[in-house]
């Protein structure tokens, strides 16, 4: 049976102590919490993982990076690698986030490489997919998809895809408030699921955990989540909060 998942992606946000803090807290409310097969994963800034990973390894929680280098090491200043995650247990990767492939210019060919990286070192990518506001607004939102899906995952064999996690994040509801429906989420995340099963079988896109992301909160996550084909969230806003965080676990 796929896992539900609810992910937090903090981004460039907190202080050490801060993300000490919010770890801790979410660590201490996770330990009245009964998990069925449900994952916790937290994304914190680079340079807390090892903190996090300390932490986390006392409790239920997994970790995350936010991003990784398609190198395994070499002269990249500023970059880390799948290698170095790996080193610091890290469990998770964010890949190809609409923040990345906007500010960073990260193109499928890249993530293809960057889901090879983590891959190879045993790291699960979460893998971000979705489409601009005036992709939706033209019809062409299932074809931009369906084409992040076959450029950047698709060559995966079905031993290695079976590692992968997607998170189908709407870029004009990331940040803004403005969540797809459920409707639009279930709708997408089905659309989605099919086109796994197409390319490998039903089994596997059984098994394939989708998240949603996008402007989900404490407020909304009940009803997306009760979509049959939304198995949890990338989060981030509303992930920066402990009390916040756990409702949208509770949620699940
Ligand atoms: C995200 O950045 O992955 C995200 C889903 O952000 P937010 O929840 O703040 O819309």
């Amino acid at each position: 049976m796929r896992k539900k998942i609810v992910a937090g992606n903090w981004k460039m946000n907190k202080s050490f102590f801060e993300a000490e803090e919010l770890i801790a807290d979410i660590a201490d409310a996770l330990e009245n919490m009964e998990l069925t097969n449900t994952e916790v994963v937290i994304c914190p800034p680079s340079v807390y993982l090892e903190m996090a990973t300390d932490i986390a390894e006392e409790c239920n929680i997994k970790v995350g990076g936010q991003n990784v280098n398609d190198n395994d090491s070499g002269a990249f200043t500023g970059e880390i690698s799948a290698f170095m995650l790996q080193s610091m247990e890290v469990d998770y990767c964010i890949i190809g986030h609409s923040e990345r492939r906007k500010y960073f210019s990260e193109d499928n060919a890249l993530l293809k490489r960057k889901v090879d990286a983590v891959l190879k070192h045993d790291i699960r990518p979460i893998f971000c997919c979705g489409e601009l506001l005036a992709e939706r607004e033209a019809g062409h939102h299932f074809d931009v998809v369906k084409t992040q899906l076959e450029e950047s995952l698709f060559h995966l064999s079905s031993g290695r895809f079976l590692q992968v996690c997607i998170a189908y994040e709407p870029v004009w509801a990331i940040g803004t408030g403005v969540n797809a429906s459920p409707e639009q989420a279930q709708e997408m995340h089905a659309f989605i699921r099919q086109l796994i099963a197409d390319k490998y079988d039903n089994q596997i896109a059984d098994e394939t955990s989708i998240l949603y992301g996008g402007s989900c909160n404490a407020k909304n996550a009940a009803e997306l989540f009760a979509r049959k084909d939304v198995d949890g969230g990338l989060i981030g806003g509303a992930s920066l909060k402990s009390d916040e965080f756990i409702e949208i676990i509770k949620s699940l």
